[in-house]
């Protein structure tokens, strides 16, 4: 019996990867919180053994760079189509939609789940309830009081992968545009975290994955009550680099090279004059921007803008949530927990958040495929 307080099974699954859903990673795993539970949980059941179970009930799928998965028809759809004709082919299965679980209460013979829409009792039970990231998309944390009450304990929830806030006079009337940007992120001056992609301008900050995959850096250094600041660099937009679309180790984040910056800017005004200088290079409000400053400060802030960061916008926003249930309390190759017997739990309600680029769903998948497993072996034993 699968029991989904929403209207429709799904409703986050459909809007992942932008409504292509980036269904998993084949790529050396990225993952944060309890990153060693993560890692033996996908030892035990890895991309391999996901899309193996995918293959299995029909979805076929094709591998982008960087290890991204997406289903051959683009569409996230495909992927919830191919679960639910699953569910069913079984006549005993049973989908309960508008139907929350409410409190569970631990029994000699398993739990009985109270909902709004009566009590099931069950012999075992697998939490997969999420996070509270996204709650138009169903996202809360309702169960972690309930799991707390079964002596399970967790660590409060956070929005890890979600856009910055930094309101500053630099960016104003940019808002809007998506440009290649090297981003990277510092706490009192240090280098933290980096990441390299397309940035999205908005009117309270910059948004776009790459800008979300420092969240957690900007959070972390504001949580300490460090001075944190926002680094972009245009190089890549001014052909200068070679776009990339990934997260940066930190010996990776080099400074653009000003003299190389410097020597296109004079080069252009030559041909042109200063006049149209960034005409057809950079963006129309970009341009606007930089028409004033002289070709040394425009190197400086197409190298290196230094945006002050003042947050990081709230679960409405975010895409993923850091937090959730301690990771020592379950076995990572069954997903038990080891101090409920019955118990199971999978996805993002456990602490473990993973990088963008399919890392979510794809131990979210693992988790499940892995309790699924115990789950019907020990109820044939
Ligand atoms: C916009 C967006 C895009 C994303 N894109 C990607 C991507 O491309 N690739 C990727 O890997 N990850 C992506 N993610 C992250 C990914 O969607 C999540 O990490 C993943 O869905 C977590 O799976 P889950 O099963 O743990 O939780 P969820 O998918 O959130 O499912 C939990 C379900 O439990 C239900 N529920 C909760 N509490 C109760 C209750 N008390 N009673 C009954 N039902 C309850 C919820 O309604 C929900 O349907 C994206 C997230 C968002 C918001």
């Amino acid at each position: 019996m699968l029991i989904e307080k929403e209207r429709k099974l799904g409703r986050k699954l459909l809007a992942t990867g932008n409504g292509r859903c980036n269904l998993m990673n084949a790529g050396a795993p990225v993952y944060f919180g309890d990153e060693a539970f993560a890692r033996e949980a996908l030892n035990a059941c890895g991309a391999k053994e996901v899309g193996a179970f995918f293959e299995s009930i029909g979805l076929a799928f094709f591998e982008e760079e960087q290890g991204r998965c997406y289903p051959l028809s683009r569409q996230a759809g495909s992927v919830l189509d191919a679960l639910t004709g699953c569910i069913n082919t079984f006549p005993e299965g049973c989908v309960l939609t508008e139907t929350e679980a409410l409190h569970i209460n631990k029994t000699k013979a398993g739990f009985e789940v109270i909902t709004n829409r009566g009590s099931f009792f069950a012999e075992k039970l697998l939490l997969a309830a999420g996070s509270p990231a996204a709650p138009k998309l169903g996202g809360t944390d309702s169960l972690i009081e309930v799991l707390r009450g079964l002596g399970h304990q967790s660590l409060p929830f956070s929005p890890a992968l979600s856009a910055l806030i930094c309101k500053a006079k630099d960016i104003k009337g940019l808002s809007g545009l998506r440009v290649p940007c090297t981003l990277t992120l510092y706490a009192d001056g240090k280098l933290k975290d980096a990441a390299s992609g397309e940035a999205l301008f908005t009117d309270y900050g910059v948004s776009g994955l790459c800008a979300m995959q420092l969240a957690r850096a900007a959070n972390e250094g504001l949580e300490q009550g460090r001075a944190v600041a926002l680094g972009l660099d245009f190089s890549a937009l001014l052909g200068l680099k070679v776009p990339e679309y990934r997260r940066l180790t930190l010996e990776e984040a080099r400074p653009a090279d000003k003299a190389a910056i410097l020597k296109l800017l004079e080069k252009r005004e030559k041909l042109l004059g200063k006049g149209r200088l960034y005409t057809g290079l950079l963006p129309f409000q970009m341009a606007v921007k930089l028409k004033a400053m002289s070709n040394n400060m425009a190197a400086d802030w197409l190298g290196d803008l230094r945006l002050p960061v003042s947050g990081v916008k709230g679960f409405e926003q975010a895409q993923v949530a850091s937090g959730g249930l301690l990771c020592a309390k379950f076995e990572p190759e069954t997903m038990r927990s080891k101090l409920v017997p019955g118990l199971y739990a999978a996805g993002e309600i456990l602490n473990v958040d993973g990088d963008t680029g399919g890392f979510n769903l794809l131990f979210a998948w693992a988790c499940g495929i892995l309790a699924a497993k115990d789950i019907s072996k020990s109820l044939k034993d």
